[in-house]
């Protein structure tokens, strides 16, 4: 790809803003949810050039975010909470009502795991845990709680952001919002902890059956990929994990003798451990899940909980632009991650370069992502006019 000059962003933006961000539908998204209040109780904040950060702005309509880009040209553009009243009038006094149920799922909150990139490194390979992460929390919203208006955003450069724009996840209140949290949180534990996953002894619950077989469609391709087990400091780290001594010392010398392969290390671990278990009854009782708790700490989705906990955590805009890499925050479907190139995401640069060679596609993916925003927005417009409907009914009846 050919190299941009961050300091051109100060001229691109304005044109971005006007020609290609969905303005008009970011508008409605917003809009609908915020309601009941208006979409001017909603907080925006931009981060200006030279960092600069402003707070409680807010709009009223399309035509005053229009002005308000042009005016500030902002090179991150942030969503807040809404408030029962401007948060620009009243920012002491007033009051967050609501906000979407936000997830951030970072690829730096997998750094103990990935071996082919660190920090803000990523590529196709660890893309792959956000592919895993997007399939999990995308059908356990759906399916566990019932949730419909679920949008996906690349954020920018390493991670996914979804937001949960239904109303009954809109009004959750904060110990709600960290009951969903701790419910899709199965990693726990900072950097001192080696075993941070713990299933217990009881039959598994749906949501973690269904978790482990999407990280089971994708587990060979990451151990092939990432080759967790293949160096001495990677077979520590997965022998730490193990809490039987006896066992341990088993698997050690076995995987030590054989070949670096880690599907191949990963596939003695499992026979090793179930013949360990036909023939030690308490061991099988007390570590039934052993295996899965495995799979469960190198791909489960690392959720940034304090993001979804908080009420008012600001988080970047669904096509605001990132700063550092011209990426545009573009929608995508879940279940379209697994087909997504990092490098086929639009950068502000070449979209707005028709000299650039990636042009023509990144337009065409821009096109798509725009799409996917609409498809969320409109079904979310409905759901919110039968929702009001049977409200008006329902106010009737008494
Ligand atoms: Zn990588």
């Amino acid at each position: 790809m050919a190299q941009y000059d961050q300091n051109l962003l100060s001229d691109m933006l304005p044109i971005y803003y006007t020609r290609l961000f969905p303005q008009n539908i970011f508008c409605r998204w917003l809009g609908c949810g915020s309601h009941p209040q208006p979409l001017a109780h909603r907080e925006l904040s931009f981060t200006l050039a030279d960092d600069v950060y402003l707070r409680y702005l807010s709009i009223s309509n399309q035509k005053e975010l229009q002005t308000l880009l042009q005016k500030k040209c902002p090179h991150k553009l942030d969503i807040g909470a809404v408030y029962n009243t401007r948060p620009s009038i009243a920012r002491h006094g007033s009051v967050v009502l609501s906000r979407e149920l936000v997830f951030d799922i970072d690829l730096t909150d997998y750094d103990e795991v990935r071996t082919c990139c660190q920090e803000a490194k990523v590529c196709d390979k660890c893309w792959k845990f956000m592919v895993i992460a997007c399939e999990i929390i995308d059908v356990a919203l759906k399916d566990d709680f019932g949730f419909q208006s679920i949008l996906w955003v690349f954020s920018g450069r390493r991670g996914v952001h979804c937001w949960v724009s239904d109303y009954e996840a809109r009004t959750l209140d904060s110990p709600g919002r960290g009951a969903v949290a701790d419910y899709l949180c199965l990693i726990m534990g900072g950097d001192n902890q080696s075993k941070k996953v713990h299933l217990g002894s009881d039959n598994l619950h749906t949501s973690i059956r269904r978790a482990l077989n999407v990280i089971d469609k994708y587990f060979v391709d990451i151990l092939q990929d990432q080759e967790f087990f293949a160096n001495p400091d990677g077979l520590k780290k997965l022998l730490a994990l193990i809490p039987d001594e006896a066992f341990k010392s088993l698997v050690e010398k076995t995987l030590e003798k054989m070949p670096d392969s880690s599907v191949e290390r990963f596939k003695a671990l499992t026979n090793i451990f179930e013949s360990h278990c036909r023939e030690n009854g308490i061991f099988s009782r007390k570590f039934k899940y052993l295996i899965e708790e495995i799979k469960i700490q190198y791909c489960y989705p690392r959720l940034d909980v304090n993001v979804t906990k908080g009420f008012n955590h600001l988080l970047k805009s669904p096509f605001s632009i990132h700063p550092k890499t011209g990426k545009v925050s573009v929608a995508f479907k879940p279940n379209n991650a697994k087909n997504m190139n990092l490098d086929e995401i639009p950068t502000i640069y070449t979209l707005l370069d028709d000299s650039a060679a990636e042009n023509a596609k990144h337009q065409a993916n821009m096109r798509t992502a725009v799409k996917v925003f609409q498809e969320v927005v409109f079904s979310l417009e409905k759901t919110e006019a039968l929702r009001r409907k049977s409200e008006n009914n329902k106010s009737l009846e008494f």
